[in-house]
């Protein structure tokens, strides 16, 4: 399975070579490579350019011989917004990222000259596909140095706004530079136009603006109330421009729901207080009735013994009845055999927090694997491993299958709290 993996990467490593920057998803591949692998990566991008970098990356990749390594690269891609490669490799169809590349090759054809008679309009349908990935940032760079080169358009001065990446620094844009972004917009009355992801949707205010254009975008109802509040100046509009029938519809529905909600604003101001003081309490003490019910709602934990298992090499580590959790959240595990599995590295800096003395870092013990699994501490008088479960597989003994959780709290298992008396004197 995995070498045929191998062969359709090989055959198609020509489109990941173009698209993909891998210094985006190098963070999520750390069970993978290792750190002098990741150090050539960062200084080919930085020496040569992108390309050579995820030319670079892809023999890396290739070489790696761990079971799960193609998982490991899809997973990365799907956390760095990648969502289009994550597609076409997934289900080996390049069609549309190939559909992309003619577009993105057109738009450097036309850079150097930027001919007035280009209709912006043959562009844009695909860059509408990409609006939330990673993809769409050089296309949306691209658009702006479009503008930028155009003698009818430049005088629009483009400034461009995109979102945070998910939790890699590395994507997206700081929280100063979307603020940056936007204060040129608000206070420059030079920059004209900003071409921006739908992060003009979640919450950040827009200065004033004449005119929305939403292309092939449509949310809910209330994002879409909060778009056009975008468009605050006074007789400004906002246009939605769409091929799609699905698009369409759910913007009729939008406008209806937003019409509701418009009259059933002027019937409620038409109440007399009373009546209207009254209505709120009686919401209110219904909800507070549903919540009270919903917070009490503990899942039932899963009393089953589980196995916990490494995530890179999938090396045996402990079971759920030898995990204890400290101070309510952190996971220790208790008995010899698990010591055997880890080896510790002196922490370069040995820090406390509460009872806890962090003293090192512990590792998966198989010398090819080395696995960051979490630290040793000091606590109270007990030395102690402390266990990340993000660093784990969790295996059904009985059935085999495998689960993997992002944090402790979502893994309903028995948590049994730790006890002095249970450790070795
Ligand atoms: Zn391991």
């Amino acid at each position: 399975m995995t070498a045929e993996e191998r062969r359709n990467l090989r055959a198609f490593q020509d489109y990941v070579i173009k698209i993909l920057d891998p210094t985006y998803i190098l963070s999520y591949m750390s069970p993978w490579f290792k750190d002098d692998e990741v150090q050539y990566i960062w200084a080919e991008k930085n020496n040569k350019g992108t390309m050579e970098a995820a030319s670079l990356f892809l023999k890396f990749l290739l070489e790696l011989q761990e079971e799960g390594w193609f998982r490991g690269f899809l997973d990365a891609l799907a956390h760095a917004g990648y969502s289009g490669l994550y597609e076409a490799i997934e289900s080996w169809d390049f069609q549309t990222i190939e559909r992309l590349e003619e577009y993105r090759s057109l738009l450097k054809r036309l850079q150097p000259e930027f001919k007035t008679t280009v209709n912006p309009k043959d562009i844009l349908p695909e860059v509408s596909k990409c609006l939330i990935s990673q993809e769409c940032e050089e296309i949306m760079q691209a658009l702006k140095k479009w503008i930028e080169e155009n003698s009818e358009l430049s005088f629009l001065k483009p400034g461009i706004l995109t979102g945070r990446g998910k939790t890699n620094q590395n994507t997206g844009m700081t929280l100063p530079a979307q603020k940056c972004a936007l204060d040129a917009f608000r206070t420059n009355g030079d920059k004209k136009i900003l071409i921006a992801t739908s992060v003009a949707d979640e919450g950040i205010d827009i200065a004033e603006c004449n005119l929305v254009i939403l292309y092939e975008y449509v949310g809910n109802v209330i994002k879409m109330i909060q778009t056009r509040g975008r468009g605050r100046a006074r007789g400004s509009k906002c246009f939605l421009l769409t091929s799609n029938a699905v698009v369409i519809e759910k913007e009729k529905i939008n406008i209806y729901k937003e019409k509701m909600m418009n009259d059933s604003i002027s019937m409620l101001q038409t109440w007399n207080e009373a009546v209207f003081k009254e209505k709120v309490l009686q919401i209110q003490i219904q909800e507070k009735v549903i919540r009270d019910s919903q917070g009490k709602v503990e899942p039932v934990p899963d009393k089953e013994n589980k196995k916990l298992l490494c995530r890179k090499c999938k090396a045996f580590a402990c079971y759920t009845v030898d995990i204890r959790v400290v101070e309510e959240c952190h996971y220790t595990v208790v008995g010899d055999a698990f010591r055997k599995c880890f080896v510790s590295k002196l922490h370069p800096k040995p820090k406390s927090f509460g009872y806890f003395e962090k003293r090192a870092k512990i590792f998966c013990a198989r010398p090819n694997c080395s696995h960051d699994w979490g630290i040793h501490v000091k606590y109270k008088i007990f030395e102690i491993p402390v266990i990340k479960i993000e660093s784990f597989v969790v295996e059904d003994i009985a059935t085999g299958a495998q689960k993997l959780y992002a944090k402790w709290k979502d893994f309903h298992f028995e948590k049994i709290p730790f006890d002095a008396k249970e450790m070795p004197k």
